[in-house]
């Protein structure tokens, strides 16, 4: 097995997750969240959808 189920790690970065899909973390802890979602297909796709929805909060449509 590659992928094992890690909720715990997903909780523990839940927090993170939104200020690292705004590259608002320190380097530090952006490579932390780097290596837990370069494992977690769950989290690249949390911090895809954060990154459109930001760039939509950001940029509102006319
Ligand atoms: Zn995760």
């Amino acid at each position: 097995m590659n992928i094992t189920p890690s909720s715990s790690d997903c909780l523990d970065v839940a927090d993170l997750l939104v200020d690292y899909a705004e590259h608002s973390l320190p380097p530090e802890q952006t490579a932390r969240m780097a290596a837990h979602v370069a494992n977690c297909p769950r989290c690249q796709e949390r911090v895809a959808q954060l990154q459109e929805l930001g760039a939509n909060l950001k940029q509102p449509s006319p």
